[in-house]
């Protein structure tokens, strides 16, 4: 089969007026950016308010595995085939960042005949929003170390700085830095180091704000250092707020592309799923779901994980109910979970995609864990056999689980009509009960044990001295109300990668905590996660190259 590039640039793609048109967007409510991409101005976002809401869909996955899931590839088949019966549909998807761009990952609009467009442009830098985050972030470092060095009037303590630098590049090397060398005239020394630009609390603001007034209300409750006494000290504090919402107002408006069939999809923001809640921008799933009856949106990484901060996070945060979750598995993906090595994955297996089905089980109970029906999608891969699908059929049914095979990386939205038709279908018979696994109110340490408990089917969790003294000052600072995401492998339920499937008697271990007040969630880190990534030996960067006709190759 074409390459995803080649695929993507046979497309033939519609102006991107005409796609706002199809959205019910008016001409002079577009900005567009260029022929093929363009953002929603806030005053018709506004003017939306009063609209009654679509209904919302959420596509989770497994725990991912080296063989694929294709999440984003089912949430384009899927809005694909919807509107292709009829339905108005829109999708809210996230804009890929630049670390798995060029790293190990690849892009992130799809793939095959599932894919959103146009992808070169969407992969790289868009329209410009990541560059914005940041600037805006970099500001705020540079006025917080200008402040240092012209006398320090707020007494920040450089021991005590929250702050650091960000790229949205994969590089190992600028995680920790010394700052301020060279003399008297060249600042104040002093330890800093980069985040990628996705893992920082200024992208997850950007993403959980519901409109410039809530942007600005986030980005002065940044604890970005604190003063001796433990006190903080915030970019409202260095009078930043400003310059920083300047800097990230035309990057708020959702960006409106379309997929290779033409629906309309807004892609906005991008942060981690791990020390983030990893999914797209509250305005643009906000934006959509005025503007559509259906919209479709992904959360990162598992269900368990992605899916959980999707719904105890930005739903809770932003007044979000979905009618429905689709978990996305593989044949590929449950044989590993099964236990079978990534070089056997060719070798007919349904013993192996029966235990691997376990896994899949459990991600499903996480989401009926809160009311949601679950609807359980195979990414059909060309070698699927059909006695692994009996396989699986037979796994799922004590489940009541009917998993819906679709094809649509291969053929379109004809490739996952079936899947439309179950979406209709349960859209229909409003059965939801959505609500968050936890109430507001309960203590941070007990929300971390209800998580464990159940979306990752643990036991407990097991705090260290340093975790419980740093929830404990949270809790006495008022910030016990807000909701936790926790930072852990995405490959397994527990804290350790290596254990694939769905183990069981396991406790995680929490050995420190992060607060981001700015984006309203407490951060629980299990295990050690790098919010700066690393390249590859071979990274994807070195197969990427253009042509004298300007065309870009080697994205994928
Ligand atoms: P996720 O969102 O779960 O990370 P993606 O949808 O981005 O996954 O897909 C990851 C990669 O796998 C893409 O390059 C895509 O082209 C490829 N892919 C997805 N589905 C299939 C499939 N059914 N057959 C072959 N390749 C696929
Ligand atoms: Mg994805």
């Amino acid at each position: 089969m074409a390459s995803d590039l080649d695929i993507a640039r046979a497309a033939k793609l519609r102006p991107i007026a005409e796609i706002a048109a199809t959205a019910g967007i008016p001409p002079g409510s577009l900005i567009p950016y260029g022929h093929h991409k363009g953002k929603i101005d806030f005053r018709f976002i506004e003017s939306l308010r009063d609209r009654p809401d679509g209904a919302l869909v959420l596509v989770a996955g497994i725990s991912p595995t080296p063989a694929g899931e294709g999440k984003t590839t089912t949430t384009i088949g899927l809005a694909d085939a919807l509107r292709e019966a009829g339905a108005r549909t829109m999708i809210a998807l996230r804009e890929p960042s630049l670390g798995p761009c060029f790293g190990q990952k690849g892009g992130a609009t799809g793939g095959g005949h599932a894919q959103v467009a146009p992808m070169d442009e969407i992969n790289l830098h868009f329209t410009g929003d990541f560059h914005a985050i940041t600037s805006a972030n970099n500001l705020l470092g540079a006025m917080l170390d200008n402040h240092l060095y012209w006398g320090n009037a707020l007494g920040i303590d450089p021991r005590r700085i929250q702050h650091r630098r960000s790229i949205d590049i994969n590089d190992r090397s600028l995680r920790d830095a010394v700052i301020g060398l060279g003399g008297v005239a060249h600042g104040i020394p002093r330890e800093d180091g980069f985040d990628i630009t996705v893992a920082s609390e200024v992208m997850a603001i950007f993403c959980l704000a519901r409109d410039l007034d809530d942007l600005q209300a986030r980005l002065a409750r940044m604890i970005v250092a604190e003063r001796r006494d433990g006190s903080a000290i915030t970019p409202a504090d260095l009078n930043a707020v400003g310059a920083m919402a300047a800097l990230l107002r035309d990057a708020l408006q959702p960006n409106l592309v379309q997929t290779l069939a033409g629906t309309p999809a807004l892609v906005h923001g991008g942060p981690f799923a791990n020390i983030a809640h990893g999914c797209n921008s509250v305005m643009a799933t906000r934006t959509a779901l005025k503007l559509a009856d259906i919209v479709i949106t992904e959360a990162g990484f598992g269900a368990d994980l992605g899916g959980e901060k999707f719904l105890d996070i930005k739903c809770r945060q932003a007044g979000l109910a979905p009618s429905c979750v689709v978990v996305v598995a593989t044949i590929r993906a449950l044989k590993m979970h099964g236990g079978v090595a990534k070089a056997d994955l060719g070798a007919e297996n349904p013993r192996a995609v029966t235990a691997g089905a376990d896994n899949l089980r459990r991600h499903v109970a996480a989401m009926r864990a809160f009311g949601l029906p679950a609807i359980v999608a195979v990414n059909g891969f060309l070698s699927d056999t059909e006695a692994e699908r009996e396989a699986l059929n037979e796994a799922l049914e004590p489940d009541e689980i009917a998993p819906i095979f679709c094809t649509h990386w291969a053929d379109g939205a004809d490739g996952a009509d079936g899947l439309a038709e179950t979406v209709l279908a349960t859209i229909a018979a409003k059965s939801a009960r959505f609500a968050p696994l936890y109430p507001h109110t309960m203590p941070i340490a007990e929300k971390l044990r209800t998580v464990v408990r159940r979306a990752y089917g643990g036991d407990d969790i097991v705090l260290s001295p340093k975790a419980a003294k740093q929830i404990a000052r949270i809790e006495q600072r008022g910030f016990s109300h807000l909701p936790v995401c926790i930072a852990k492998t995405q490959y397994s339920f527990t804290a350790d990668p290596n254990l694939r499937g769905a183990p069981s008697g396991f406790t995680i271990p929490i050995r420190d905590i992060r607060l981001s007040a700015g984006a309203g969630f407490v951060v629980a880190l299990a295990g050690d996660i790098l919010t700066m990534p690393g390249l590859p030996r071979v990274p994807a960067a070195e197969a990427i190259g253009l042509d004298a006709a300007g065309e870009i190759s080697g994205l994928f």
